[in-house]
């Protein structure tokens, strides 16, 4: 038996047979004289017709197959092989490097695959792999190669390979797929979010996998990371341990996904999810979370080498919206700028990105990007009840620059004479300043939502990143459950709602000392819900309200968190 480690990508246990999958050859490419140019650039151009239309029937089927999310990154493929970007590029290639079209797309597709990775953001280097897939499906075109049959498993298998391309992942029979095992990728790549969204087993970036694979069983755990090639008896006896320790936690969470999150005492607290992408949605759904308080819209714009259109956007909202009704939706604008540079979106460099043209800042100089967004919102907003709000909101200015762009955004769509259905305005509580002059413009808004991940790091001046700062990320600090019950008293004084959906929310003991401070609303990742909804039903409002008034003169998060573990502890199981 071998045992190697590699990123988790989707939790499970699989264990099977494995297959192997090659990506698609290159096809040859060959150099060119000048009186050819004219001739390549017409070959290019129709290949990349022909290869634009293939994803869009790939996205069409798998649409069709009740997939509607993952088929909208065909429908993205099937844009960028049309991208004036790349085949710009490629047409360069012929002029200078004397490639034929098949020669220059592909040097075209591998210059921009090496741009986004030398941005250093995860997400993209995961593009990066895309606008490969991409270029090589156009390249095989233009060499005229045709579209080889799709990968078959007779078995069910774990499949592995180098890296897949999202084309042909999509094109494997899901029933007979046990998981996923990458050499390379990373977590946000799309075999990986398929993964997840299938419910399947992935575990990705599993150096050394390819060079030891062996005739026997394979063995992976997407929760751990773990790759086991030929697993012996006793770690095959463990491993189906787990996977049926893992189906009976995900069927109790399920079984308990109907009830109320209600204290002791009759104190209702509303759980709802974060999520990433639509594909997120169902299984949120299924856990009980009572709507989205927090739908990080990045992944839509950083996926990709252009903006996504408005009606991209909008479908993807409708999506989740369509999942969670007849529950809200909340939305939130584009938070990149500063440390996630997105390639369409030229921005100087910063000396300090978090105190940077982050997030809504971005707004005085690309005011276009969130009108689009509101637009989308607002259009998705007729098939149920959505939220906006922005995120990095300093002050009453910011809130303005909120509520102008929103009516903006829907004066523009009436002109049009499109279908839209007002939205909740509302901002996130990210930066301490904020908090302290809410009163200026709460009652301008709908709902606040405190953003505990940044706020804590801009309360302690804590990188929330850096892994050396660990005693000083914990934000049970004092310092911030201030801040809480500030923004607490400040949104009751102006009637507005207010959640918290930072990672905070998602943690049982930290829960309970939000629900102490007056906090009613957590939102937070799926996996959590169930936990959660434990820790508020066990537990006594009257109780937790006392201990977090106790809790604001602690002198540090370790003596706060102290405090709500030993009640997290002490609480019984909850009434019927
Ligand atoms: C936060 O800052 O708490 C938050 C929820 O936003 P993000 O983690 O996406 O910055
Ligand atoms: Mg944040």
């Amino acid at each position: 038996m071998r045992t190697l480690s590699g990123t988790p990508a989707s939790s499970g246990v699989a264990r099977g047979p494995w297959v192997r999958i090659e990506p698609p050859r290159e096809p040859v490419a060959r150099t060119i004289g000048q009186d050819e140019v004219e001739t390549e650039r017409a070959r290019l151009a129709s290949a990349a017709q022909v290869a634009s239309a293939e994803l869009e029937a790939i996205a069409d089927r798998v649409t069709a197959d009740g997939h509607p999310d993952e088929g909208a990154i065909f429908g993205a493929q099937a844009q960028m092989a049309l991208d004036p970007a790349l085949l710009s590029l490629a047409e360069q290639g012929m002029e200078e490097r004397h490639l034929d079209a098949t020669g220059a797309v592909l040097a075209a597709g591998r210059d921009l695959a090496e741009q986004l990775r030398a941005l250093g953001d995860e997400l993209l280097s995961a593009r990066a792999a895309d606008v490969g897939d991409v270029a090589l499906r156009i390249a095989r075109r233009a060499a005229g190669v045709p579209d080889g049959s799709l990968p078959g498993l007779d078995v069910p298998s774990i499949v592995v390979a180098e890296d897949l391309p999202p084309s042909v992942t999509a094109s494997l029979p899901r029933e007979r797929l046990l998981g996923f095992a990458l050499e390379s990728g990373s977590a946000t790549a799309h075999a990986a979010i398929l993964a997840r969204a299938y419910g399947i087993p992935a575990v990705v970036g599993a150096t050394g996998l390819l060079a030891t694979l062996a005739p026997g069983e394979m063995a992976i755990d997407g929760t751990t990371g773990e790759v086991f090639l030929d697993p012996d008896a006793a770690t095959s006896a463990e491993l189906d341990r787990r996977a049926e320790r893992a189906r009976r936690a995900e069927l109790e969470a399920r079984g308990e996904a109907s009830l109320p999150a209600v204290t002791r005492d009759g104190v209702e607290v509303t759980l709802l999810a974060n999520i990433g992408t639509p594909e997120e949605a169902p299984r949120a759904v299924e856990l009980g979370a009572r709507g989205v308080g927090l739908f990080r819209t990045e992944f839509l714009f950083l996926e990709r080498v252009t903006e996504p259109s408005e009606d991209e956007q909008v479908a993807a909202y409708r999506a989740a919206v369509e999942a969670f009704g007849p529950y809200p939706v909340t939305i939130r604008l584009l938070d990149v700028g500063g440390d996630k540079p997105i390639p369409y979106l030229p921005m100087a460099p910063e000396a300090n990105p978090f105190l940077g043209v982050r997030a809504l800042r971005l707004a005085a100089t690309r005011p276009g990007l969130f009108l689009t967004q509101l637009r989308a919102a607002m259009r998705a907003a007729v098939a149920g009840p959505v939220k906006v709000m922005a995120p990095m909101v300093a002050d009453a200015g910011d809130a303005t620059t909120l509520l102008e762009l929103a009516g903006q955004a829907a004066a523009e769509l009436r002109a049009r004479g499109v279908a839209f259905a007002p939205v909740d305005l509302g901002v996130m509580l990210e930066i301490p300043g904020a908090v302290l002059v809410g009163d200026s413009y709460f009652p301008k808004l709908a709902f606040a939502s405190l953003g505990t991940n940044d706020l804590l790091q801009y309360t302690l001046a804590v990188d929330r990143g850096n892994p050396g700062l660990g005693r000083y990320q914990d934000s049970l600090h004092p310092a911030l459950l201030r801040l809480v019950a500030e923004a607490v008293e400040r949104a009751a004084r102006a009637g507005i709602e207010l959640s918290v959906c930072g990672e905070m929310a998602g943690d049982p003991v930290a829960a309970l000392a939000l629900v102490g401070t007056g906090i009613r609303k957590l939102s937070m990742a799926a996996s959590s819900l169930a936990p959660v909804r434990r820790a508020v039903r066990g537990a006594e409002e009257a109780r937790l309200r006392a201990e977090a008034r106790a809790a604001l003169d602690d002198a540090s998060a370790a003596a706060v968190r102290a405090r709500f573990t030993a009640l997290l502890a002490s609480a019984g199981p909850a009434g019927a």
